[in-house]
């Protein structure tokens, strides 16, 4: 008997044909003599059907008290999900009760619409798994200090999983979804992508925070913290499959690297069009100006990514770096009213129309040449790069988004990764 918890995203809790055959599933695992905890996502489209509503009312950005609401209203979708798949659980003869974050409570910051969570109490979750029932607990939400309703940022019901898996010592946390596993790149993009059957903790860190949506970054971070294992598998096999090929199924998230002489270079590509890029021109180049432009957006709580500074040239540097979309409009206006006359640079350009490519790769660390292979691969695309990032096991690029599936198929086929090759291809 272990204890496991199961995270179900939006297409996998999509109707009530899918969540009762989430709920069969999960009986099948609670009967084989399992303790079962299971994170539902808001049924898909529930998300955004939601915030849209909010936006024809606010268009404009939103204040703090409006992100309050938000919350407020994106935390309804998950309690919707989780009440029906506790009523469908009931219904297949299991006893079964459902969560929101503030009952747990999964206590989070303060932090709107991107909180994070600081603190699980088990105690209720215990009490119910020895009285033999499935707990199911809202993903993507939590509660503050104040009993305000936070939630997680787009994608957090994997972290909710993931967290509630650690608080509790789960054995594994499996994450239910609508691909099989995960892939050298997303598999909606290139169809040639390919299954990886594991890939390494740092692997899936960089994939997910260089933009594979299939894992939330903080899931990742959270289950290297705790060492929680999480595979990542189908939610649209049979429910009645075996149980144990199911367990085996997908791709496993592992902290053992497996570095052998067949180890790929390149594990992975990434790709994210969610950014944007800023540029300050004629920036008087002096001592502390990274630190007065990037502190400025940092008080804002605006997450900065790629950053490059120019060299100086009579006296003066260009200075850009990318942040999220949604941060563009608020950062531009930050720097055009405050951070740029208080400089005295000369003006603040933007660009929404671009995109992050990412190689990712263990395989790194040994290879040289890696990143000169992919700038040469983008070449002869005839892709222009505007700007470059690194990492021991990763190497990014900022190009202009029209290329963005044109880079990304260029990439895979240059790393060879539509080939099964090594100890990490599909099984
Ligand atoms: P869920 O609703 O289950 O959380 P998501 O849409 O958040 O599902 O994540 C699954 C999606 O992630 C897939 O449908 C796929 O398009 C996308 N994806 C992006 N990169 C990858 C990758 N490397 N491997 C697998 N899927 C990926
Ligand atoms: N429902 C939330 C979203 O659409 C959380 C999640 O699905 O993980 O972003
Ligand atoms: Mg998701």
């Amino acid at each position: 008997m272990a204890l496991i918890v199961h995270k179900y995203g939006g297409t996998s809790m999509g109707s009530t044909e899918r969540i009762r055959n989430v709920a069969k599933r999960v009986a099948k695992w609670q009967r084989a003599g399992h303790q079962m905890v299971v994170v539902p996502s808001a049924m898909s489209g529930e998300t955004n059907r939601l915030l849209a509503l909010a936006k024809e009312l606010a268009p404009a950005a939103a204040s703090s008290a409006t992100e309050r609401e938000l919350d407020q209203l994106a935390a309804t979708g998950e309690q919707a999900s989780s009440a029906l798949l506790a009523i469908a659980l009931q219904a297949e003869g299991l006893a079964a009760v459902s969560y929101c974050g503030w009952q747990v409570p999964i206590r989070t910051n303060s932090a709107y619409t991107k909180a994070r969570i600081e603190a699980i109490d088990q105690a209720r979750i215990q009490a119910d798994l020895a009285a033999g029932k499935v707990v199911v607990i809202t993903g993507f939400q939590g509660v503050d200090a104040d009993g305000h309703i936070t939630t997680l940022g787009r994608g957090g019901s994997d972290t909710s999983a993931v967290a509630v898996a650690a608080a509790i010592g789960a054995h594994e946390c499996l994450i239910y979804t609508d691909v099989d596993g995960v892939y050298t790149t997303d598999p909606r993009v290139v169809p040639e992508a390919r299954r990886l059957a594991r890939v390494s903790f740092e692997e899936m860190l960089e994939m997910a925070s260089m933009g594979s949506k299939v894992l939330q970054i903080r899931s990742v971070e959270f289950a290297g913290k705790y060492r929680m294992p999480i595979r990542v598998l189908s939610s649209f096999t049979p429910w009645d499959i075996d149980l144990n090929t199911e367990a085996q199924s997908g791709t496993l998230i592992t902290f053992e690297e497996q570095q052998t002489m067949e180890q790929a270079v390149v594990s992975g590509i990434a790709f994210n069009r969610d950014e944007a890029k800023i540029t300050v021109l004629g920036v008087p180049d002096r001592p502390g100006i990274a630190y007065q432009i990037l502190g400025a957006v940092a008080a804002a709580n605006v997450e900065v990514d790629v950053i490059i500074q120019n060299i100086s040239k009579e006296g003066k540097t260009d200075f850009s770096f990318t942040v999220h979309r949604n941060d563009y409009p608020k950062t531009l206006e930050l720097l055009r009213s405050q951070v740029v006359p208080a400089l005295g640079a000369a003006e603040v350009l933007g660009d929404a129309r671009i995109c992050k490519v990412s190689i990712v790769g263990i395989g790194m660390r040994s290879h040289v040449g890696v990143a000169s292979r992919m700038f040469r691969s983008l070449s002869e695309e005839g892709i222009n790069i505007q700007m470059i990032s690194t990492s021991e096991i990763k190497t990014s690029v900022v190009i202009d988004e029209k290329y963005m599936e044109l880079a990304v198929r260029a990439l895979h086929r240059e790393f060879d990764l539509d080939q099964p090759t090594d100890s990490l291809a599909s099984n």
